[in-house]
């Protein structure tokens, strides 16, 4: 009779095979139907979007069931609020984590296609600037394979980060479009729409004897559509949703407007919407500042908590439990509009009572911190943020009265220290500060190692911190062992499993096993073939793509990250140039040959950093080429710097250069990969290297430097880096050379400035480190002459950084801010 299927008759598709000959035929089943190519004519691009379907595929199956299993057991669902997820490649990750690297690689291999090659044809997904947005990519995967139900939620950037090219040795910025050839991971979802307004004003609506109700109008109106990829864990424990929003117009065209002829302003609408989610603001750990940027933050803000709310009312009847089902994390202050938001859908929208509202807002909110420099804490002008946001900027105002009030009730606080504690910044042009907002809509606030959580309660958050004494914690950053050793290094990890077996694959704190075989002959030897091996595969793409000669015996001495003043890739230059200097002057002394990698990108407005590469790539013109250093000295900058390029020069390095100032870096996870490898770093005690000397013992590793202390004293007492500079001959002579053009000829001046600000303030004591940092250098090189001593060392790096595995610290979230 009724001949429609109840759901529960809806018949289930059978799991998919993991058998490559049928993996085989599926392979060529959407080479034909989905992509429309036969296989003799189909390109590789065509294949490697074939193979990830048919990837994407197993996948769904346990995507569904995770999504399945939140609405049976009510668990608590976490969500992860970030402007940046620096993604990088996927198949092999999820191929990988599916447990299915060996069958796909039959499977295609019985096509005749080399699964190396297609997948070196995947787009580098760039959605980040840097250390931000590869520990929300990290957390992504960590939290899928501790089987915690996660959100991410960020924007679909059309083009990502920059595509660095060298002209002349300068930084030349190119738009990326990884989304060129399509993106076959992820799932256009037109029914996760949200509307998303800007400007206007705000009525106050109700009868007069009752508490007015507030009804924004907004002037302008978009909407932000979901884009879905899943994440999927190690062992395919689970899959996760990346949700990620992009900017369409309500009404696509003004047809009034096309009709009369105007068919430029007919697309004003929808050229509008669209800007907002065009580009990612290249700016690492300093704030954009441009109303574009607030309106992405909004825009990518406002979305996630419709969708947020919306999910929770699928479940249970109402708001009053939001906090014990939900957890919001706020990775930086980028979302931190995300408070006044909640407030606003809580309390306006779906009327709630303010004070019932602010608690469970606090409740459900946690905040990472990321950054201590006082200039690079995010603040919007008033006026501004009143104009695009006139319903929360009155919000912000009333959260801000409540919590004076709160200060005020405690006595212990002066004038000066209220003014540090309001959200609104008095002091100049009024700002709305994003960090004390964050701070005091969340209730927990986290540092992301131990020294930069200790400075957070002694400098930005003092005063918060003395008015919410039990809100700042520490969760230590990590990586994701599975890209940052098993996939970027499958050498060592199939040397690892055949020496302690495979249990570190589940729980990489087991590698302290390898502890065991630190000196052992034979295991060194094998580790020494692994590095080498590593190092060949560097050598051969810096040969193809730069036509550099490298030897692969020399020490392989490489710092890779964002290009600036902090990170100190000055302070390894002017190094380089003073040992380029002793090389000549001595040529009868044993030097140890060493290959100076460098790559990274400089912001395109920061114009120290991009003179920072500038001279990288002077001095390695001439150092490279000068005779008189018999090849024991190569410079070599490596253009674009990615998560692609970070997963073939970190298992290539011997020394990993971590060396900002100390004080500045505020964990640092480049550091943790190259230990994890089995590098030796060379570094401060500065964010997690501290950690890592805890962990890897202070004699495997090479600490130079002033302490984060030494820096603020020096600050503070006055530091005088021209009496340095004299005293210093090594340095005096290196900073002349540069200041004088030796290694720019064609334009002697070029680096007078930079040089000239190590003579007059040194802030980031470049001088005030010089000699200490060219002492451990030295230090190094008597270690690297003891392979055996060099290898105990490097081996114990490998063994005792599993700490530092992203699992841990999620597993520290969930269990400490998410209770989830
Ligand atoms: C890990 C990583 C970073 C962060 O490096 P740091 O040395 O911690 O600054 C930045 N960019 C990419 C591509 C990375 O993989």
């Amino acid at each position: 009779m009724n001949n429609t299927l109840s759901p529960v008759d809806i018949p289930q598709p059978a799991p998919r095979s993991s058998n490559p000959r049928i993996m085989a035929e599926e392979i060529i089943e959407r080479l034909t139907y989905r992509i429309g190519k036969d296989a003799k004519v189909a390109k590789p691009h065509d294949w490697l979007t074939a193979t990830i379907l048919v990837v994407r595929d197993r996948i769904i199956d346990r995507w569904m069931e995770s999504t399945r299993k939140v609405y049976r057991t009510g668990d608590k669902r976490v969500y992860y609020l970030s402007l940046e997820f620096l993604i990088g490649r996927l198949m092999r990750d999820a191929v990988s984590n599916l447990g299915l690297l060996q069958e796909i690689r039959d499977a295609l291999s019985s096509l005749g296609v080399d699964i190396e090659v297609i997948a070196g044809l995947e787009p580098d997904a760039a959605l980040g600037n840097g250390g931000l947005g590869r520990l929300a990519a990290c957390f992504m995967e960590s939290m899928a394979t501790v089987d915690i139900p996660a959100y991410g939620y960020g924007i679909r950037y059309v083009h990502g980060l920059f595509r660095q090219q060298m002209a002349d040795g300068w930084q030349v910025e190119l738009p990326e479009t990884w989304l060129a050839h399509g993106n076959p991971w992820e799932f256009e979802r037109r029914e996760s729409s949200y509307e998303i307004g800007f400007g206007g004003s705000v009525e106050s609506v109700g009868a007069y004897d009752e508490p007015p109700r507030y009804v924004w109008k907004p002037a302008e109106r978009m909407i932000a559509m979901a884009y879905d990829t899943p994440i999927v864990g190690w062992r395919g424990a689970r899959v996760n949703t990346l949700r990620l929003w992009s900017a369409q117009p309500i009404d696509p065209i003004l047809l009034d407007a096309f009709n009369a002829g105007d068919h430029i302003g007919a697309l004003r609408e929808s050229n509008k919407a669209e800007t907002l989610t065009r580009v990612l603001y290249p700016a690492d750990a300093n704030p954009a500042g441009q109303e574009l940027r607030l309106r992405q933050e909004y825009f990518f803000s406002s979305a996630s908590l419709q969708d947020i709310l919306r999910r929770h009312l699928q479940q249970y009847p109402d708001f009053t439990n939001l906090h014990e089902k939900v957890a919001i994390q706020l990775n930086d202050t980028h979302p931190a509009v995300s408070i006044a938001e909640m407030m606003r859908l809580l309390s306006d929208v779906h009327g709630m009572d303010f004070d019932e509202a602010w608690d469970i807002t606090r409740q459900t909110f946690s905040y990472t911190n990321h950054t201590l420099l006082p200039e690079a804490l995010e603040s919007w002008p008033v006026p501004l943020f009143e104009r695009l946001l006139p319903r929360h900027m009155q919000i912000i105002y009333t959260i801000n009265t409540k919590i004076l009030l709160d200060a005020r009730k405690e006595k212990k606080f002066g004038d000066s220290q209220i003014r540090a504690i309001s959200l609104i910044d008095e002091n100049g042009d009024r700002r709305v500060r994003m960090g004390n907002l964050a701070f005091v809509g969340s209730h927990s606030i986290n540092g992301v190692s131990a020294l930069h959580t200790e400075l957070m309660k002694e400098t930005v958050f003092a005063n918060l911190h003395a008015l919410y004494p039990t809100r700042i914690n520490n969760k230590t950053n990590g990586i994701t062992p599975r890209r940052w050793l098993m996939q970027c290094n499958p050498g060592l990890t199939d040397l690892i499993r055949e020496a302690i077996g495979d249990a570190f694959e589940d729980d990489t704190e087991k590698l302290t096993a390898l502890d065991a075989f630190a000196t052992d002959k034979a295991f060194q030897e094998k580790f020494a073939a692994v590095k080498r091996a590593n190092k060949v595969k560097l050598a051969n793409l810096v040969g193809s793509r730069m036509g550099i000669r490298l030897d692969p015996s020399a020490m392989f001495d490489i710092q890779i990250k964002r290009i600036h003043e902090y990170k100190r890739q000055l302070l390894n230059i002017i190094e380089a140039v003073a040992l380029y200097d002793q090389i000549r002057s001595h040529p009868e002394l044993d030097w140890v040959p060493r290959v100076k990698f460098f790559a990274g990108k400089a912001a395109p407005s920061y114009h120290n950093a991009k003179l920072i590469i500038k001279l990288a790539n002077d001095v390695a013109r001439v150092i490279n080429n000068d005779p008189a250093v018999r090849g024991l000295l190569k410079v070599v900058f490596v253009p674009n710097y990615n998560v692609t390029l970070a997963e073939t020069m970190v298992p290539a390095a011997d020394l990993s250069e971590q060396i900002s100032t100390a004080g500045m870096e505020a964990s640092g996870t480049g550091n943790m990969k190259f230990g994890l490898n089995g590098a030796l770093t060379i570094g401060t005690l500065d964010g997690a290297n501290v950690e890592m000397r805890d962990h890897v013992g202070a004699d495997n590793i090479v600490i130079f430097g002033m302490t984060a202390d030494d820096v603020a004293k020096a600050r503070a007492d006055g530091h005088n880096p021209r009496a340095i500079i004299e005293g210093s001959r090594e340095l005096s002579q290196a900073l002349s050379a540069i200041a004088s053009g030796v290694f720019s000829p064609d334009d002697r001046s070029r680096f007078a400035e930079l040089i000239d600000g190590l003579y007059n303030h040194d802030w980031f004591m470049v001088a005030g480190d010089f000699d200490s940092y060219a002492k451990a250098q030295r230090d190094v090189d008597q270690i690297w002459s003891d392979p055996v001593l060099w290898y105990e060392k490097t081996i114990r790096n490998t063994a005792r950084m599993g700490w530092f595995s992203s699992d841990r610290t999620i597993r520290q979230y969930a269990s400490e801010i998410w209770r989830a």
